[in-house]
């Protein structure tokens, strides 16, 4: 290192230092970068360190006599945020982390006490991993850590948290449709009237319902957001037109929203509606997509554009009510199919389906044609024909049902059945169209 460099460095006048800079070659900048960088390393593993002997001296079982509650603060947490001055997002990471680093067996711990990784980084791999099933014995976690502390120098974090996703996917393919059921049931929207007259949207997507959403805006403001170039003169004059609105995209949002709601509002609920949003791609392998289909077996499978694997249950699912899959062989690297040709039900089909099932079909539901998903008994994707005898209407919820908990629709009888996977009794679905009832009613 330079004379000058640690001069500056240890300098106490950060504005001279800053001067300082001005004149320096790009080698050196970047030289700087990274002396810096690891001094940070350095400083921040020692603010977790302190942080985490903080919570200790703030354990429950201190009560009041812990230090937090001495100093006016709730959790040790909300001490650490209010004397450091960082988030507190920042402040968890750095009790927990701070916590590892005097675990001589954990790689982490030792990573950050080594300086090699930052926190950011440490905590990706850290939060990945932890969310695998107690069912992974602590030595594979640790394995899988130590390879990816390995991996991490000169990756973005949020690149490492990817790595750790996939690697926490193939530790743990079993807790694949427990995590997505997990997000699942953190989707929530709500609306906020503001005094200024306007209204605030907040909420969460859970992978699967921001696929489809990100898709139908993708769509309907190509090309502001992403979407394909078009050679079609009226697709070209719609693009046009979308890309010379003088609105923001994000005011294009809106009125795409509000356009949706109005059509759906509108609908004739005895009416189905189209299908899933067919440019959604799934990618499965096809050995993970038949081995769920016989019953047995995991895995997992990912839907374009979502960091999060969803389950070869949710891949059949949306494959069957108009999903692209993408079936992959078993390394997972060779795509066998690059989203072949759609077969979806007609329009006239989804009104002969609506007007022969008259709604979501497992006994109890009300759910109208307009709320519910086309199934194909056949799987869809096992290779089933998309004829309106091989399709039953179903409710997203019960369409979710049957895929998890593998129970299949049979024909039976004039009509169909529902056959319990785990009983294997069948329980018959009759029509919910009013007028049939009232035959049966009548004879
Ligand atoms: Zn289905
Ligand atoms: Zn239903």
């Amino acid at each position: 290192m330079q004379e000058g460099t640690t001069s500056t460095l240890e300098s106490g006048d950060l504005r001279s230092f800053a001067l300082t800079l001005r004149p320096r070659a790009d080698a050196e900048l970047l030289a700087l970068t990274g002396e810096l960088a690891a001094r940070r390393r350095e400083l921040d593993g020692r603010l977790a360190a302190v942080a985490a002997e903080l919570a200790r001296r703030s354990a429950p079982d201190a009560g009041h006599a812990g230090i937090a509650q001495r100093s006016g603060d709730r959790t040790a947490a909300r001490l650490v945020e209010r004397t450091t001055g960082v988030t507190a997002d920042e402040a968890r990471r750095l009790i927990t982390l701070g916590a590892r680093i005097t675990d001589q067996v954990d790689p982490v711990g030792s990573a950050v006490a080594a300086g090699t990784v930052s926190l950011a980084t440490a905590d990706a791999i850290v939060s990945e991993l932890d969310r695998c099933a107690a069912a992974v014995p602590a030595e594979t976690r640790h394995e899988a850590a130590a390879a990816l502390v390995a991996l991490a120098s000169g990756l973005r974090s949020a690149e490492v948290r990817r790595e750790a996703r996939e690697v926490r996917d193939q530790l743990d393919a079993e807790g694949v449709p427990d995590r997505e059921e997990r997000l699942h049931q953190q989707r929530c929207l709500s609306l906020t009237p503001l005094p200024t007259g306007m209204t605030r949207i907040t909420g969460l997507l859970d992978p699967e319902s921001a696929a489809l959403v990100t898709d139908a805006f993708d769509q309907a403001l190509s090309p502001r957001r992403g979407g394909p170039r078009f050679v079609d003169p009226a697709a070209q004059t719609r693009a046009d037109r979308i890309l010379d609105d003088a609105g923001t995209t994000e005011q294009l949002m809106v009125d795409t929203l509000v356009h949706i709601v109005n059509l759906a509002a509108t609908a004739d609920p005895g009416e189905l509606f189209g299908q899933t949003s067919p440019a959604v791609r799934v990618h499965v392998t096809a050995g993970d997509l038949a081995r769920h289909a016989e019953g047995e077996g995991s895995g997992a499978a990912v839907l374009e554009g979502q960091a999060e694997a969803v389950s070869p249950a949710t891949a059949e699912r949306l494959s069957c009510s108009g999903a692209i899959p993408i079936l992959f062989d078993a390394t997972g690297t060779r795509a066998l199919n690059l989203g072949r040709e759609q077969r979806l039900f007609s329009p006239r089909q989804r009104i002969a389906l609506a007007a022969r099932d008259g709604g979501c079909l497992i006994p109890g539901c009300d759910r109208p044609p307009a709320w519910c998903e086309a199934h194909h008994i056949h799987e869809y994707s096992l290779g089933g024909r998309t004829d309106v005898g091989a399709g039953v209407l179903l409710c997203r919820f019960h369409h979710r049902w049957l895929h998890l908990h593998r129970h299949r629709i049979v024909r039976g009888g004039d009509g169909f059945a529902l056959r319990h996977a785990h009983t294997g009794t069948a329980t018959p679905l009759p029509s919910k169209q009013r007028i049939r009832v009232g035959d049966r009613l009548r004879t």
